[in-house]
């Protein structure tokens, strides 16, 4: 498709882009909090890599992506115009995967095995920062979601500490959907709670990232604590029309 990309669907990503900036900065006035404490990770999963440098030209930075192959052929192709964005892989990584991974992307929030974590510290390239992770946790127990339990992850975090090419810097989490906000912030309490009981044990210099929240419960996670919101649905569209 080479036609010019319009500038009405241009201007609807730019409208979307403004109206989350805005729910994050009326959530951390709400809560007392610094704007700055929360970065914003545009879920670009399903869309294509034009979407991603619409929103890029509103100044949007962190990007994330779910299936790998599909993630690593938009980076690829939009690393020659735009080489500072920064890609987050946040779906599960299959042994077979984590080449592509290692070499493509700048952080993983999806660690939830020690042999993932071993391979991707083996295959990312020396000449490339650390890549940058955190832990998945499975804080509510839900069945139908990867992640490790609570009680897994310090083990798990002391193993990752060692590994030369991986830098440990906190903990993700997708809760199970919740119809209330009361429910949201209670079980992103949960997170935030070990978030912190892990941090002197560990007594690691930037263990900073609590990436937590999406479309419906962003508020509530930024109450909590969160410091890295991932919102695919409110900046894009919804993805099963897409
Ligand atoms: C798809 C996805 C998101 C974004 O979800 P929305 O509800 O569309 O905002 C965030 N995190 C992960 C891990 C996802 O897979």
């Amino acid at each position: 498709m080479h036609f010019v990309y319009s500038v009405k669907m241009m201007q609807s990503l730019l409208s979307n882009l403004d109206a989350v900036r805005q729910r994050i900065a009326k959530a951390t006035r709400d809560c007392g909090r610094p704007a700055d404490t929360v970065c914003l990770l545009a879920v670009s999963k399903k869309f294509p890599a034009q979407d991603v440098q619409a929103m890029a030209q509103g100044g949007q930075i962190d990007f994330g992506e779910n299936y790998i192959q599909e993630g690593v052929e938009k980076i690829i192709s939009l690393k020659p115009t735009n080489p500072l964005l920064v890609w987050h892989c946040i779906g599960p990584i299959q042994s077979n995967k984590t080449k592509w991974v290692a070499e493509n992307f700048d952080w993983v929030h999806s660690i939830d095995r020690l042999k993932i974590a071993q391979r991707l510290s083996e295959q990312r390239p020396l000449g490339l920062k650390p890549l940058q992770v955190c832990l998945q946790v499975n804080v509510d127990g839900g069945a139908s979601k990867s992640g490790i339990a609570p009680d897994e992850v310090l083990a798990l975090a002391q193993a990752v500490m060692q590994l030369p090419q991986l830098q440990l810097r906190g903990l993700m989490t997708i809760p199970e959907p919740a119809d209330t906000y009361e429910l949201q912030l209670h079980v992103h309490q949960q997170t935030k709670k070990l978030f912190d009981e892990l941090k002197s044990p560990l007594s690691l210099q930037k263990f900073d990232t609590l990436s937590m929240g999406m479309t419906t419960d962003l508020e509530a996670a930024i109450h909590a604590g969160a410091t890295m919101v991932r919102v695919g649905t409110a900046l894009f569209g919804r993805r099963d029309v897409a």
